[in-house]
Parts: structure tokens; C-alpha cells; sequence
């Protein structure tokens, strides 16, 4: 099943994209899911059922949570969760009502996760590629991720039509429901892909874009690397 993991709605104060929307275009772009991760919010839940849509689209409620440590997607029951909880007062509160985090967007310039949160364990699913981040970005992000052997999750960062279902997580089992999605990331059911046409989707080097390596000597060691070219 292929989830767009990191959406923003117009609940968002950044973003564009309407609800209705990612409601009737989403199953278009190819996607089996959705979660709807605005900052600091799970409001949007108020404007559809969460759960399987009609048309089988599985729509799910989570958060972009930001920490003086970085941000972290968050899914569980978390909608009376307080705005500025330390990265370490998210973990412990995830660890006790049974949600999960994934840090979001780890390695980007402007928004990093601070690594010691990985480095001591606490933090072990880390989003590997993102829409919005630059190649290097994501490359740094998936090399961490070989580095502890993590789980890794894709998602477009959406904050615009355009952008929705750009990058994916597909998982390896049914996700129907936030218990299932939750389940799903803390036992490492899910990997990234890119959602669209030109870029390489390959468990374990999904995080390549070869029309941005084009034809350098980035581009040239690639191919002579991967036996796919
Ligand atoms: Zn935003
Ligand atoms: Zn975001």
C-alpha cells in the first residue's frame, strides 16, 4: 500500500492545499493513503471521517511536531497533546500512550534533528526522503539510516496540489486504521519510493534521483555502481 506520509492542509498556516481537494484527488495520483500531518494540530480530523474513505482511500490524522531538536511526525492519540514538549518529553509520552514518531525531514539544513536523539536510540524511524528536501539532504538522511539500521519512511512534505503523493512509504502490510499505521512504522513494515515518473524506485536506493545526477561524474558514478543502469 502506498501512503503519502507528510501532507499539510490549509489548517496549516504554510499551505495551500485544500482537504476536499487531497480527498478527490488523491487515489488519482496512485496513492492507497494518506496522512495529514499539519504543524502542532490534528484539527483537520473535524472535517471527514478518518479511516477508508468510499473511494478506498485510507485517510489517517497525525501531527508535525516541532521540538527545539527537530521535527517529528507523530500518529497515535495525541490530540490534547501539549505544544512544547522537549524532543526527549515527546519520546516518553509516545513511549507511554503507545504513539510513534518519525523524525521528519533529519537532515535538512534548516530544520535538523538533532542526531544524538538516533545516536542514544530513542528516535528510530527516520524519514529517508522528502519532497522538498535537496538530493544531499536526503542522501545524508539515508546513509544515517544504513549507519543504526532504522526504519526509514518517504513522504512529499505536500503543502500544495502539485506536491501531493510526489514521494511515498509503501508498506508491506494492510494499514486500514492509526493503530495499523502505528503498528505498521514501529515494526519496520514500510519503505520509501518515489511517486513519480523518471525516478529510480528501488528499496534501498530510492533515495537517488538520477534526472538531478544527470550526467556529471555524480551521475556517472552512480551508474557505474548500480547494477539497475
Ligand atoms: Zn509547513
Ligand atoms: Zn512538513
Amino acid at each position: 500500500m502506498r501512503f503519502d506520509l507528510h501532507v499539510h492542509t490549509t489548517v496549516s498556516p504554510c499551505s495551500n492545499l485544500d482537504i476536499g481537494d487531497i480527498l478527490q484527488n488523491a487515489r488519482d495520483f496512485g496513492l492507497d493513503g494518506i496522512c495529514i500531518t499539519d504543524h502542532q494540530t490534528m484539527e483537520i480530523r473535524h472535517c471527514f471521517k478518518e479511516g477508508v474513505q468510499d473511494d478506498g482511500l485510507c485517510v489517517i490524522v497525525g501531527m508535525e511536531y516541532t521540538t527545539s531538536d527537530g521535527d517529528f511526525l507523530v500518529f497515535g492519540p495525541l490530540e490534547d497533546i501539549s505544544p512544547d514538549l522537549s524532543a526527549v518529553e515527546l519520546f516518553e509520552l509516545l513511549e507511554k500512550c503507545g504513539g510513534v514518531a518519525v523524525a521528519a525531514h533529519p537532515f535538512r539544513t534548516l530544520m535538523p534533528v538533532d542526531e544524538y536523539l538516533i545516536q542514544e536510540g530513542l528516535c528510530s524511524i527516520i524519514e529517508t526522503v522528502n519532497g522538498r528536501n535537496s538530493y544531499l539532504e536526503n542522501l545524508r538522511a539515508d546513509s544515517c539510516c544504513r549507519k543504526y539500521d532504522l526504519t526509514h519512511t518517504g513522504g512529499s512534505d505536500a503543502h500544495s496540489l502539485e506536491e501531493l503523493g510526489k514521494v511515498v512509504t509503501r508498506f508491506t502490510m494492510p494499514v486500514k486504521s492509526r493503530s495499523d499505521l502505528v503498528f505498521a512504522l514501529k515494526n519496520n513494515r514500510c519503505y520509501p519510493e518515489w511517486n513519480m515518473p523518471g525516478q529510480l524506485s528501488y528499496h534501498g536506493l530510492v533515495f537517488l534521483n538520477p534526472p538531478i545526477l544527470g550526467s556529471g561524474w555524480l551521475g556517472h558514478a552512480f551508474k557505474c555502481l548500480n547494477p539497475l543502469f
